[in-house]
């Protein structure tokens, strides 16, 4: 029986010119310590080709923050799976609830890009997550299932080798507020359970489910020492290598 990889990823979003995605890539790269994990960053799309070629003797692996549904043509400003995969990348993150908010991303259109993705042989890291309201009014869990249904659980069950999941409360991204430990772990043991009732105990338990949300090296530790948290996504604090690394060295 495979284990489940734990994954440490770092999502850049509209950040770094070139010039500083290739000294942060510099002072990753020396930095990078002894891991069992897998290290991922997703740098913009225009730094992506140079990341690629940059870290080519480095077990770091350049992820891209988005792609587009179709396959090609006339989507003005969108980028391919195809695109992707002819520079070197072969994971995506989809989903991100910034996608979500700003750009009008909905299960449905997450649904279709997934599919493209995995149709193309890529790694999906697909990420969701409830607004605060949601946990407020203590429907979190529904929120949740309801997420993971519509985008994911249509999926033949052999598709979810190529997936990991990004578990990322809205509430606690780029807010400095953090999910506590047990709330991650309620939710990401939560998360297994649903897979297990939609399809078996084997896809849940080698399915890798990364917690989000403002992890910095203070809290990094806690939040991964919790049995289903596999890892985590990062923001903020992986635009600082120093900082990045500690958050490598805590899984
Ligand atoms: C994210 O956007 O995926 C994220 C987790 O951001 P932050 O770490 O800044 O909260």
């Amino acid at each position: 029986q495979k284990m489940r990889s734990k994954i440490v990823a770092g999502n850049w979003k509209m950040n770094k010119n070139s010039a500083e995605t290739e000294a942060l890539l510099t002072e990753l790269a020396a930095k990078l310590p002894d891991t069992q994990a897998e290290v991922m960053v997703a740098p913009t799309f225009v730094n992506l080709q140079s990341a690629v070629k940059q870290l080519e003797s480095s077990t770091i692996e350049v992820i891209a923050q988005n792609m587009h549904f179709g396959e090609s043509g006339a989507y003005t400003g969108e980028i391919s799976a195809d695109m992707l995969l002819d520079i070197g990348i072969d994971t995506v993150i989809i989903g991100h609830s910034e996608r979500r908010a700003y750009f009008g991303e909905t299960d449905e259109i997450l649904a279709k890009k997934v599919k493209t993705a995995l149709k193309k042989n890529m790694r999906v890291m697909f990420c969701f997550g409830e607004e605060l309201d949601d946990r407020k009014s203590e429907n979190h869990f529904n929120v949740v299932e309801t997420q993971l249904k519509n985008a994911l659980f249509s999926l033949d069950a052999s598709a979810w080798t190529s997936i990991i999941l990004a578990y990322e409360p809205v509430w606690a991204i780029g807010t400095g507020e953090t999910a506590s430990p047990e709330q991650a772990q309620e939710m990401h043991a939560f998360i297994r359970k649903t897979i297990t009732d939609a399809y078996d105990t084997s896809i849940a338990t080698n399915v890798s489910i990364l917690y989000g949300g403002s992890v910095k090296p203070a809290n990094a530790e806690e939040i991964f020492s919790k049995p289903d948290v596999d890892g985590g996504l990062i923001g903020g604090a992986s635009l600082v290598a120093d900082d990045f690394v500690a958050i490598i060295e805590a899984i």
